[in-house]
């Protein structure tokens, strides 16, 4: 899988941020929610299947995270740290190209 065009920001984050609950939940560091890494409440995960994504990336418009971006070609790719198993990308994609399973930890 392609690694996360975030890969530089979330690193600073995790290096800069040297507290995890502020006084008065104060975001000190603009986005420093990369850190939370929301995937570790999945109960489901994408499946995405190449053959059948015809690009039109409403997956990478709905997906409310976002965890999904798109590489070189245009087709979609999933960051399993932050996707958190809604499902909205396959409920959404017109060519079945999603389909959602079971996560296995
Ligand atoms: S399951 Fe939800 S969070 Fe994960 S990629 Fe799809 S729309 Fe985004
Ligand atoms: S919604 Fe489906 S067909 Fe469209 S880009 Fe996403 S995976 Fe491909």
């Amino acid at each position: 899988m392609a690694e996360s065009p975030f890969k530089a920001d979330i690193e600073r984050a995790q290096r800069e941020l040297t507290e995890k609950m502020t006084p008065g939940a104060i975001v000190y560091i603009p986005g420093s929610s990369v850190i939370n890494k929301t995937g570790s409440w999945r109960v489901f995960r994408p499946e995405f299947h190449r053959d059948k994504c015809v690009r039109c990336y409403l997956c990478y418009i709905y997906c409310p995270e976002p965890s999904i971006y798109l590489d070189d070609e245009g087709y979609p790719v999933f960051d399993y740290d932050y996707c958190k198993g809604c499902g909205i990308c396959a409920n959404e994609c017109p060519a079945k190209a999603i389909e959602m399973v079971r996560e296995v930890k």
